[in-house]
């Protein structure tokens, strides 16, 4: 998935694909691809910076950091990035304009597009992924899934604590 860069001529480039990434690259160790990755994306050169503006369509398996559920995430959202020749090591404020908030770098004369994608995919996913805003979690004592049971664990707490209260009186 190497596009090389004179490809990307005053018209710019545009790529329009679906492709399957590696799962051992996403951020979430037990994370793994649902769908393909669908991808659209418009490239364009000022020398040797590149723009690329597109949008990312996949859904991905990621656990739950309240219950520890899989559960589908999904990833259709557009995404901006600047690519800059690897060896370009000290970034100016003059050398980056202000829609180059987010940047990465190529290496030689190639742009790797699986790469792109993967970071931009990376990037979506949640630091704390819940499976639902509502997810209840796990019972901290027994472990049982609130969202799915109950337990005793919560009412027999609050009656010690309550004897507990009672005894301090
Ligand atoms: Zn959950
Ligand atoms: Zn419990």
């Amino acid at each position: 998935m190497q596009i090389e860069i004179d490809r990307i001529d005053s018209k710019g480039l545009v790529l329009d694909d679906k492709v399957a990434l590696d799962e051992n690259l996403l951020i979430e160790e037990e994370g793994s691809f649902l769908e393909d990755i669908d991808y659209s994306m418009y490239l364009s050169r000022e020398n040797e910076k590149i723009r690329v503006k597109g949008n990312i369509h996949t859904v991905v398996s990621i656990p739950c950091v309240r219950c520890l559920e899989p559960f589908d995430f999904k990833i259709d959202s557009p995404f901006s990035i600047t690519l800059l020749p690897g060896q370009a090591i000290e970034l100016t404020s003059e050398s980056l304009g202000q829609d180059d908030m987010d940047y990465s770098f190529y290496e030689g004369n190639s742009i790797d597009v699986a790469k792109i994608l993967m970071e931009q995919v990376n990037l979506f996913i949640p630091i704390k992924p819940v499976c639902t805003p509502s997810c209840r979690g796990l019972c901290p004592h027994c472990g049982v899934n609130f969202n799915r049971e109950h337990c005793q664990c919560e009412s027999s707490h609050n009656e010690i604590s309550y004897l507990f209260e009672n005894i301090k009186r």
